[in-house]
C-alpha cells in the first residue's frame, strides 16, 4: 500500500502534472492533488478525474494552466462554486481554492470561506479521501495525511476524519457515500462511523433523490452489492429510501412450514447476477424480481405459503418505484418490467414439459432479451444444496438448448405475423375495429402454437376460415 516519496514524485512529474507544477510555482501558489485520485493511486485503481486544490485563487490557476496547455484544453469556470475544470484528452482536472465549510441544519449546501489546506482536508468525508500530495517543485511528492488515511486503507476501513455525527448531519449524502465506498472497495465501516449513520439516518431527507439514486446505483454496480444493501438495511437507511425491499425481510412459519427470507434471497440473486453482468438494468431486474411477494403472500392449507401472481403484481409496481426513485421512465424501465413479469416462465417450462409451442411463446414475449432472462433465472437459484443447484442448472441448460433449436427453426424471436393488421382490414373491407385485433391475435396464436407455419399462404387460409366463423365476407 505504501508508496515511496520518490515514486509519488515520479507519478506526479508526468505530462499534465508537470505543467500544473510549473504554472503554480510561477504564480507562487501552494498546490496539491487531493481526494479520490490520490486514494485510487494507492489502491491501484486507475482514475481519470484529478482534483487539484490551491491555497487561494483556484480559478486563476486553472485559467493559467489552460493557457499553457493550448488549444486542446477545454476550460469551464463555475464562478458560483469557485471551481474550474479543464478537459484535456481523456482527463478531467478540477481546480478549487482551499476552503473551510460550515453548515446550516436545513441544507447540505455549506457556507464557504477561503481556508488552508488543513481546513480543506477537514471538510472531506472520509480519511481515505482526505489525502493530499504536494505538486510544488520543492515539495513534489510530499504526502499530507492528517487523519491516517493510509493506515485506514491498509486496514480496509471507512472512517470520517471528524466526529461522524457532525460529518453526517452536515451532509447526509455522506452516509450513502460511506456505504457505497464500502461496497465498491470491499472495506468495512468503522464501528463509530457506522453507528452514527444509524443515528443520523433521518437526515437523508434533506438530500435530493437524484443524489441518492446516483449513490444507490453505484452500490448496485459494485462487485458484491449485497455488502452495501445489508449495510443500508442495518443502518435503517433502506427503510427510508426503499421500503418495498425491506418489506421482503423475514420468514414466517405456520404449522411448521416456513418460507425463505426474500430480502436475503433477493440480495443473493443480485450478487449472483453481478458475477455475470455489468448491465445495471439486469441487476435492477434481480432486485425487483420478487418485489411483490409481500403483497401476494397467502397461506393455503393444502399448498402452504403461496405468492400467486407475484410476477404480474411486481411488473405493475416497477413504474411506481422507478418514478419515486427517479430512475428512467423509458425503455429501461420497460425492460425491467418485462424481466419481472417473465422471471418464472423458464421454470414453468421445466415443470410443465418443454413443448415447442410454449418455447415459441416465451421467445416471442422475451424477444431479444431472452438471454438476459435466462441469466436472471439462473441467478435466481440460491439453494445451498449442491445437488439441487446442479439439477436446476441442468434443467435451464435444457431450456436454453430448446430455445436455440426453435429459434433456428421458426425465427419467432422478433416475430411479426405474416399478415399485418392493415392487410387484414383490406382483405375484409374493415375499418379499424375490435374484430381486426381479434383476427390479428388469433393469427399470432396460431403461428406461435404451431397450428400453422409462419407463412403468408397458410396465414391467408387461416384468416379466411376464421372470418367465415365470424360471419365476415372476404374480398377476393
Ligand atoms: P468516485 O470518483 O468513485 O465517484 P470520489 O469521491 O473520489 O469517488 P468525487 O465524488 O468526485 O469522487 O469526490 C472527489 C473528492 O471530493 C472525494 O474524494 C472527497 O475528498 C471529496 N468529496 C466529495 N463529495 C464529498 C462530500 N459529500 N463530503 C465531503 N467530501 C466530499
Amino acid at each position: 500500500m505504501y508508496i515511496e516519496r520518490e515514486d509519488l514524485k515520479r507519478e506526479f512529474s508526468s505530462g499534465l502534472f508537470s505543467i500544473i507544477t510549473e504554472v503554480a510555482d510561477q504564480m507562487g501558489l501552494e498546490c496539491y492533488a487531493i481526494g479520490g485520485y490520490v486514494r485510487d493511486l494507492f489502491l491501484n485503481r486507475p482514475s481519470k478525474d484529478i482534483d487539484v486544490v490551491t491555497v487561494g485563487r483556484g480559478i486563476d490557476l486553472a485559467k493559467a494552466v489552460a493557457r499553457k496547455l493550448g488549444k486542446k484544453a477545454h476550460l469551464s469556470v463555475f464562478k458560483n462554486f469557485g471551481t474550474a475544470q479543464i478537459k484535456y484528452n481523456d482527463e478531467e482536472i478540477e481546480f478549487v481554492g482551499a476552503r473551510r465549510e460550515s453548515y446550516n441544519r436545513g441544507s447540505r449546501k455549506p457556507i464557504v470561506e477561503d481556508g488552508t489546506l488543513k481546513d480543506d482536508q477537514n471538510r472531506r468525508d472520509f480519511t481515505i479521501n482526505a489525502l493530499a500530495v504536494c505538486l510544488n517543485k520543492d515539495r513534489l511528492g510530499e504526502l499530507l495525511d492528517p487523519f491516517d488515511g493510509l493506515q485506514d486503507m491498509e486496514r480496509l476501513l471507512i472512517r470520517t476524519p471528524l466526529d461522524p455525527d457532525i460529518t453526517f448531519s452536515d451532509d447526509p449524502l455522506r452516509m450513502m457515500r460511506a456505504i457505497r465506498f464500502s461496497s465498491q472497495l470491499g472495506f468495512d465501516i468503522e464501528t463509530s462511523t457506522f453507528d452514527a449513520i444509524a443515528r443520523n439516518k433521518e437526515r437523508i431527507e434533506i438530500v435530493s433523490q437524484e443524489r441518492i439514486i446516483d449513490e444507490l446505483n453505484k452500490i448496485v454496480m459494485s462487485p458484491k452489492p449485497s455488502v452495501g444493501f445489508k449495510q443500508l438495511e442495518q443502518t435503517g437507511l433502506l427503510s427510508i429510501i426503499f421500503p418495498e425491499l425491506v418489506a421482503l425481510k423475514g420468514a414466517e412459519t405456520k404449522d411448521g412450514v416456513g418460507h425463505k427470507d426474500n430480502f436475503y434471497h433477493t440480495i443473493a440473486v443480485l450478487d449472483n447476477i453481478s458475477r455475470k453482468t455489468d448491465n445495471l438494468w439486469l441487476r435492477w431486474s434481480a432486485i425487483l424480481h420478487d418485489i411483490a411477494k409481500p403483497a401476494t403472500k397467502r397461506w393455503d392449507n393444502r399448498l402452504g405459503w403461496t405468492f400467486h401472481n407475484h410476477n404480474f403484481v411486481g411488473e405493475k409496481m416497477v413504474p411506481h418505484i422507478f418514478r419515486r426513485m427517479k430512475l428512467p421512465m423509458n425503455e429501461k424501465m420497460k425492460y425491467v418490467q418485462k424481466m419481472v413479469l417473465l422471471h418464472m416462465r423458464p421454470q414453468v417450462l421445466v415443470d410443465e414439459n418443454i413443448t415447442d409451442s410454449a418455447v415459441r411463446r416465451l421467445l416471442f414475449e422475451a424477444g431479444d432479451d431472452i438471454d438476459d432472462l435466462m441469466v436472471l433465472c439462473e441467478a435466481d437459484i440460491t439453494s445451498k444444496n449442491e445437488a439441487k443447484i446442479r439439477k436446476y442448472l441442468n434443467n435451464f441448460g435444457l431450456v436454453r438448448r430448446k430455445l436455440k433449436e426453435i429459434e433456428e427453426k421458426d425465427h419467432v424471436r422478433n416475430f411479426q405475423p405474416p399478415i399485418s393488421g392493415g392487410e387484414i382490414m383490406e382483405m375484409f373491407g374493415l375499418s379499424p375495429s375490435p374484430v381486426v385485433g381479434q383476427l390479428k391475435s388469433s393469427l399470432k396464436d396460431a403461428v406461435l402454437d404451431g397450428k400453422i407455419p409462419n407463412e403468408y399462404n397458410a396465414a391467408y387460409d387461416f384468416l379466411k376460415n376464421k372470418a367465415k366463423l365470424l360471419g365476415l365476407d372476404i374480398k377476393e
